[in-house]
């Protein structure tokens, strides 16, 4: 399954659809991706500069993680299969003044049109609605340039994520609408790690995100068992 065409569920991008007039309210669905936020964009700055940086966020939706990177000097560009979305984010980006330009595009096409020309790729919290996440993950690859980064976040797949993820944060916390996540479609770090040598990276750091319910904050850590992001280079 790697031909662009294929790589996709049309229900996920039919989920997404339905909500993007909501990506920039930050009470929405959307709430968690804007609490987020800061705490990946400062991820990325740990290993790399942004200042005039090309870079591609994969999966960008409404451009909340595109616009928080762009505000610290990237040149970014957004693509997604969702035209809804696009169509939110490109609206949010003109009115905020910011340097984003989006494309409905596959990340297997675009890999295909422009090899090896991004120094940073992002894909956040995407991997979890693909059939075929390793297809992706070597497409982030092909894009980014010799000594380029390349950052994911995705769901780890055990019981812990399955109760947190799911049970708690879709049935209990109602943070997320019920649906959002498949179960069956959560990566492990191990199988992650593995797309990622399948592309040629180089894993550098594995960081976790977690959510506490009693403060309400989210917090970048050692525990990976739920949510976490994971941070690449490019040889
Ligand atoms: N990366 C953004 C949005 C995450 S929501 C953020 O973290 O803020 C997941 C996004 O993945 C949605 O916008 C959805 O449309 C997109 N998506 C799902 N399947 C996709 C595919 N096959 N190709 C591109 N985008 C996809």
């Amino acid at each position: 399954m790697n031909s662009a065409e294929s790589n996709v569920d049309p229900a996920e991008i039919a989920k997404f659809s339905d909500l993007a007039h909501q990506w920039w309210d930050k009470n929405s669905e959307f709430k968690p991706l804007h609490e987020i936020n800061p705490l990946r964009v400062d991820y990325v700055k740990r290993f790399t500069s942004l200042q005039g940086k090309r870079l591609l966020d994969v999966g960008c939706g409404g451009g909340i993680f595109s616009e928080g990177l762009a505000r610290e000097g990237a040149d970014v560009t957004g693509i997604d299969l969702a035209e809804a979305s696009l169509n939110v984010a490109e609206l949010h980006a003109l009115e905020a003044g910011l340097p984003v330009s989006y494309q409905q595009i596959s990340v297997e096409e675009l890999a295909a049109r422009e090899p090896g020309s991004f120094d940073v790729v992002t894909c956040m919290e995407m991997l979890e609605h693909v059939p075929d996440p390793a297809s992706v993950v070597r497409s982030c690859a092909a894009l980014c340039k010799p000594g380029g980064y390349v950052f994911f976040s995705t769901l780890n797949r055990n019981p812990k994520a399955w109760l947190m993820a799911i049970a708690g944060a879709e049935y209990v916390l109602k943070l997320l609408p019920k649906g959002t996540h498949e179960f069956k479609r959560f990566i492990r770090p191990s199988e992650l790690s593995g797309f990622a040598r399948q592309g040629s990276l180089q894993t550098l750091d594995l960081t976790g995100m977690s959510y506490n319910p009693l403060s309400k904050q989210y917090k970048l850590g050692k525990d990976i068992d739920v949510n976490y992001l994971m941070a690449c280079r490019k040889p």
